[in-house]
């Protein structure tokens, strides 16, 4: 199975038709139907590394003052207990947590991919007492479960500052210059650069003011190869400072 990273952006994306989730619903038409989803999202970060463990996960609705018509929205795609067993067997470190569901990281392009939720999804907290390295050495674990027909579906924005957030059809030059950087150093594979992100500079401090929209990222290169072919969509960027950017890592045969 290949791996997806996908830039969310704004929780409309549920209700709304744009280029965006056209072309989310596309890339679903392009890869395999998975057997099951393993989930990395921004929204579910934990003092440890959990995984959602209900079998029937609730939709959650984990933002604040959009119109009534996206806290309707449900997603009611089923757990997999054979998963999270999968999961367990790979990091052994690893927490079960009945009280999380289906965040809207999650749920948000689920439902333009797959809308009849009939395929099961679970969520991989981030762990915040990891460090990058760390991340991108438990997604390393993970890269097995793409034998088996899982997608690892990580879901963040490569550009996430919403401090600085505006309505402007101009994005920042330093959140242009970043994402261009991470396109750049994705396509090259040079792994090693975007886990120490830190050190790229002010435009990286600017574009990732609060990390856990870029570490997603992290987990889709350290789940796949650096021999595998990498092809980018959604390339642009939206109130000045969100990255929409998504990358499809597929395994070449
Ligand atoms: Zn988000």
């Amino acid at each position: 199975m290949p791996v997806l990273f996908i830039g969310h952006g704004s929780p409309m994306n549920a209700i709304d038709e744009n280029e965006f989730t056209e072309s989310w619903r596309e890339i679903s038409e392009k890869i395999p139907k998975p057997k099951a989803i393993l989930a990395i999202s921004a929204h579910y970060e934990r003092e440890d590394s959990s995984i959602t463990s209900n079998e029937k996960p609730k939709t959650i609705h984990d933002f604040y003052g959009f119109p009534q018509e996206l806290y309707d929205q449900k997603y009611d795609c089923p757990g997999s207990k054979e998963l999270i067993t999968k999961v367990k067997d790979l990091v052994q470190e690893v927490n079960f947590d009945s009280r999380w569901g289906i965040d809207h990281g999650v749920w948000c392009v689920l439902s333009k991919m797959y809308p009849d939720a009939d395929i099961p999804v679970v969520e991989l907290s981030i762990n915040r007492k990891l460090n990058m390295q760390q991340h991108y050495d438990l997604a390393r674990k993970l890269y097995k479960l793409r034998e088996e027909g899982i997608l690892i579906f990580c879901t963040g924005n490569v550009v996430h500052n919403l401090m600085l957030a505006r309505m402007s059809e101009t994005p920042y030059s330093w959140a242009t210059r970043f994402d261009e950087k991470v396109k750049k150093y994705v396509t090259s594979r040079e792994d090693l650069k975007l886990v120490n992100y830190e050190s790229l500079g002010e435009d990286a401090l600017l574009s990732v003011n609060s990390a856990e929209h870029y570490i997603p990222l992290i987990y889709s290169l350290g789940a796949t190869n650096k021999n595998e072919s990498v092809s980018f969509f959604c390339e642009e960027i939206v109130f000045a400072s969100v990255s929409m950017r998504c990358i499809l890592f597929e395994a070449n045969e």
